[in-house]
């Protein structure tokens, strides 16, 4: 709050309700396309929405995939994700509901419970286990794929779980906002990365709240909504909808504002890489010599 001219009027308020309302957007972006998920399956036969499919990787560059799972039937999600492998990008679990036990080649394990995130860097390569840790009751959550800058593709793995605690947070009028990764309002997110600078935020919005992020002009954003509607630049967004933002030359953020309901979105956006991208299911390389590499690797046991 050093030296800001608005201290004295925000004297009497609650520091974390303060401190922002000073960045604005005076250029919103507007909504380039909407797009709706498509039911799959993963892992040993759960049922999820895939948001960002293959053909979206390089619009939406360096993101590679966004998986929605939620649902209230065990059928859908009892098998789990058992033993499988990942190189050269990061994975990003953030739970809503329910409860997944993580266990990998580098001998960590974790927990994830509602409200934390799991962020794992597969680098070079790990081998993991997803597996719900409940019997019956919902389980809800997204999974987003961020791609690793070519030279830091073969770097060592890295994983940090982050209790739902420790997701900073940032309440503004009418809107809670969960600063996973990035920075917003003046309030640092749980993880900061090099190269894609991601943002990654969960908008909890009160009916009709408005809610404003700068953001660069040249950096690729997606908001997903996971409950209520939003409305971004004249664009209605409902549930299960992905807008994609356009990167319109002069926009310097994006706008929204929630419905009569109120709403919860994500907000997702990074800086491309502009690096080619080869994937084989769980390995996202450059080059197609480097995907032979992977499988090579992980069918000798050479992976992790
Ligand atoms: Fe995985």
């Amino acid at each position: 709050m050093h030296g800001r001219p608005t201290a004295a009027t925000l004297a009497d308020m609650d520091t974390t309700t303060a401190l922002p309302t000073l960045p604005t957007v005076q250029h919103p972006r507007s909504v380039e396309r909407l797009v709706q998920g498509q039911a799959t399956s993963d892992g040993a036969g759960v049922k999820l929405t895939r948001v960002l499919t293959q053909n979206l990787q390089r619009r939406l560059d360096p993101f590679l995939m966004l998986d929605a799972f939620g649902t209230d039937n065990p059928g859908d999600y009892i098998g789990g994700f058992p033993d499988h492998p990942h190189r050269g990008f990061e994975t990003v679990t953030y739970m809503l509901q329910g409860r997944m036990r993580h266990r990998d080649s580098a001998g960590n394990e974790g927990l994830l419970v509602p409200g934390s995130v799991q962020w794992m860097t597969a680098g070079r390569g790990v081998i993991h286990s997803e597996m719900p840790e409940q019997q019956d009751g919902a389980m809800e959550g997204f999974q987003l794929w961020l791609n690793l800058p070519a030279r830091d593709k073969m770097r060592d793995p890295w994983y940090r779980d982050i209790a739902s605690e420790d997701v900073p947070e940032l309440q503004l009028p009418g809107a809670l906002v969960r600063v996973i990764a990035g920075h917003s309002h003046g309030v640092d997110g749980a993880v900061q990365r090099e190269g894609t600078l991601p943002l990654y935020l969960d908008l909890h919005l009160e009916p009709g709240a408005h809610f404003a992020q700068p953001l660069p002009a040249t950096h690729n954003a997606l908001v997903y909504v996971y409950r209520g509607s939003i409305a971004l630049a004249g664009t209605d967004v409902r549930r299960q909808r992905m807008a994609i933002l356009a990167n319109a030359p002069g926009s310097d953020g994006i706008a929204m504002q929630a419905g009569s309901e109120g709403a919860r979105a994500i907000l997702i956006a990074g800086q491309p890489l502009n690096e080619p991208i080869a994937q084989y299911g769980p390995f996202v390389m450059n080059t197609n010599e480097q995907i032979f590499q992977a499988v090579e690797d992980f069918r000798a046991g050479r992976l992790a």
